[in-house]
C-alpha cells in the first residue's frame, strides 16, 4: 500500500529474527492446528444442506473461506499482537517477507528485489542464531 520511498528504512536485524522465530516456531504450529482443524469441521456437517438452496451453498462457501483466511489472521494478532508492516513486507520493493522470512534473516537482504534491508543496532552482543552464513548474501 505505501510507495516505496526514496530513502530505505532499514529493519533491526534482532528484531526482525525475534518476531519470525516465534511465528515460524513449530510448537505454534501444534496450538494452532487441531483448533484450526476443529473449526473446518464444525462447516462439515452443514455441506449435507448444500443441495437444498442455492443461497445456502453462497452463504456456507462465503463462511468457510472467511474462516479458511480469517482465522489464521485473528490467532496471529491474538497471539502476537498487531504486527509492525515492516516485518511483512520488504521496505524496498513491497512484497511479502513472510514465505522468505528464513532467506531475509540468513542474508539481510530481501529475496525479492535483492535490497539490504536488515541492519545491525549497536547492542554490544553478538547475533549468535543463524550460524556462519551471515556474510553469504546471494
Ligand atoms: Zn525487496
Amino acid at each position: 500500500m505505501s510507495e516505496p520511498g526514496p530513502h530505505r528504512q532499514l529493519i533491526d536485524r534482532k528484531a526482525f529474527t525475534v518476531f519470525w522465530q516465534k511465528r515460524n516456531n513449530p510448537k505454534e504450529l501444534w496450538k494452532f492446528a487441531p483448533v484450526y482443524l476443529a473449526g473446518i469441521a464444525c462447516f462439515l456437517p452443514a455441506t449435507s444442506f448444500l443441495n437444498d438452496h442455492p443461497l445456502f451453498v453462497v452463504i456456507w462457501f462465503t463462511l468457510f473461506f472467511a474462516y479458511l483466511l480469517g482465522m489464521p489472521f485473528l490467532w496471529n494478532r491474538l497471539l502476537y499482537g498487531k504486527a509492525d508492516p515492516r516485518f511483512l513486507k520488504c521496505p524496498v520493493c513491497g512484497r511479502s517477507l513472510g514465505p522468505i522470512s528464513q532467506i531475509v534473516i540468513a542474508t539481510g537482504t530481501c529475496g525479492h528485489c535483492g535490497s539490504h534491508i536488515l541492519v545491525d543496532h549497536d547492542y554490544g552482543e553478538k547475533e549468535d542464531l543463524n550460524g556462519p552464513e551471515d556474510k553469504e548474501a546471494q
